[in-house]
């Protein structure tokens, strides 16, 4: 397999897949709006889509620096699924049912998505396969156990546990001894989620500005270079990139994830590998990997490369660093000997929102009509619409029309955390932490005890993730 003819970059391979969109109108001049939204990834559409669905009347104005779906949401691994970062620390702060309650919503958010695409017409490659998750070390096999059995507890009853008998059944990844595998969750193409998003609101209605960065955002103002727009409700959907908006310094750390895409591989691999239901594919190690089989049967890969940009930079339409490509591809033919002679299409990289103690939320301040939602981490595919009909709900009732609803009374809703540490302390805090979980996953490799790497145990101590 060679990586000398891979295109780096490029926002993202799904784009090259289906071309890059041309830009809408930026913002004009000053404006108005009964909302204003910052930000045209999927939290944004979604709660332009949910609160327009709820009050055909509202006059909603979307303000996106680049195009819609420019960052995470043009870029990610398709896993619809059900997980929702920070649900076991919501557990401890309000208690389990609160938190069954919210993995329940997930487990429906991810029929919602599939519900309303369909709906909408909204082609997104969408295939419902589940998610199994594999474990290629004792120690990955102990914490796959452990895994599965903390997932039933928040009342997912439906999720099965496979020897390696059973994985290879499904997918032949090499060396695994375990799995464990929902019915919650399913494979997608992102860009094509994202832009048929944001023509479907635009066909409802809502006004979208693209190439209009948002410099400010202050109680009923999102201030532009082209001008500024009022509004009772501005919402700041912009994940991470957040660090750029004045005062937002510190708020999410943006977190770099990388991935790598094959050319698509030819009917004599796929015997190899089966892969014949199109299961989105993760592992137990600490720095994980996610996969897809596409629909036009390449495997897509990614996984933590250079985890983070000193100062909280942000982007580099996408491009990642050469060593990161040769990380990725060394860990497909490690799963997949059989893909060593396939060429990588196309790697790229985004930015995730990471708040300080590793919780989303969708919050609404009652008291200046600023709302927010994100700090998915890495589960935002499925997560942005619950956060969307979230923010509806909660706008409608702060707005008088309607009362607290099953969504609004969520332990995600409202939730606030410190800021992260000013430099250098959170390029040094970070970094440290993925070269202690790749030290530990590169110690679980060869060691024969089922137990967790001591390194990753107080890497996770450390970083508040634990
Ligand atoms: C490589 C990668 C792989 C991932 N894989 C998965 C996965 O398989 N499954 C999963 O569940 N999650 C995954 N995620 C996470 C998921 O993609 C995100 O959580 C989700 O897309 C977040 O959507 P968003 O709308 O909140 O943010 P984004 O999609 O990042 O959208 C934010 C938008 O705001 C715009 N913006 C930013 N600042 C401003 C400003 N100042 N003014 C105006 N506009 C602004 C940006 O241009 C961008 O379009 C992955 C993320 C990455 C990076």
């Amino acid at each position: 397999m060679s990586t000398v003819s891979t295109v780096n970059g490029g926002i993202s391979f799904w784009y090259a897949d289906r071309g890059t969109p041309t830009p809408r109108e930026p913002l004009p001049g000053d404006s108005t709006a009964d909302v204003c939204i910052v930000g045209g990834g999927y939290t944004g559409l979604w709660t332009a889509y949910y609160l327009k669905k709820a009050v055909p009347f509202l006059n909603i104005t979307v303000l996106e620096a680049k195009f819609c779906g420019y960052g995470a949401s043009g870029r990610n691994g398709g896993w619809l699924y059900n997980g929702i970062a920070g649900r076991d620390r919501y557990a401890k702060l309000h208690g389990p049912d609160a938190a069954v309650r919210l993995q329940q919503a997930m487990n429906d958010t991810v029929d919602e998505v599939i519900r309303v695409a369909a709906e909408e017409k909204i082609d997104a490659d969408i295939h419902r396969g589940g998610v199994l998750e594999v474990a290629y070390t004792p120690a990955q096999l102990a914490r796959l156990k452990d895994f599965h059995s903390v997932e039933i507890a928040f009342g997912e009853t439906d999720r099965t546990l496979h020897g390696a008998r059973e994985t290879s059944e499904r997918i032949r990844v090499n060396g695994a001894v375990g799995s464990t595998w929902t019915p919650h969750g399913a494979r997608l193409h992102p860009a094509k989620l994202v832009t048929g998003l944001a023509d479907t609101v635009e066909a409802l209605g809502v006004t979208i500005h693209e190439s209009t960065p948002v410099t400010e955002i202050r109680p009923k103002h999102a201030v532009t270079p082209y001008g500024t727009v009022r509004a009772p409700y501005v919402l700041r959907c912009t994940e991470g990139f957040t660090a750029n908006l004045k005062g937002q310094k510190r708020t999410w750390l943006p977190m770099n994830s990388s991935m790598i895409i094959t050319e698509p591989l030819p009917a004599s691999v796929w015997d190899t590998i089966g892969w014949e239901g199109r299961e989105t594919l993760g592992d137990m190690a600490h720095a994980y990997l996610y996969a897809q089989r596409t629909a036009d049967d390449r495997i897509a890969l990614g996984g933590r490369g250079y985890p983070y940009r000193y100062g909280s930079a942000t982007d580099n339409d996408g491009r990642t660093q050469p060593a990161t490509i040769e990380a990725l591809r060394e860990l497909l033919i490690r799963l997949f000997p059989t893909t060593a002679g396939t060429p990588i299409a196309h790697a790229w990289s985004g930015v995730l929102g990471v708040p300080r103690d590793w919780c989303a939320t969708a919050t609404l301040d009652r008291s200046t009509g600023l709302g927010w939602a994100g700090g998915y981490v890495g589960s935002g595919v499925a997560t942005t619409n619950l956060a969307a009909r979230t923010l509806r709900d909660l706008i409608q009732q702060d707005s008088g029309q309607s009362g607290p609803t099953e969504l609004t009374a969520l332990p995600w809703v409202n939730h606030r955390v410190r800021r992260w540490e000013p430099e250098p302390l959170r390029w040094l805090g970070v970094h440290g932490m993925y070269a202690a979980y790749r030290a530990a996953d590169r110690r679980e490799l060869t060691s024969p005890r089922p137990g967790t790497d001591r390194i990753a145990k107080i890497a996770d101590r450390l970083s508040g993730r634990g």
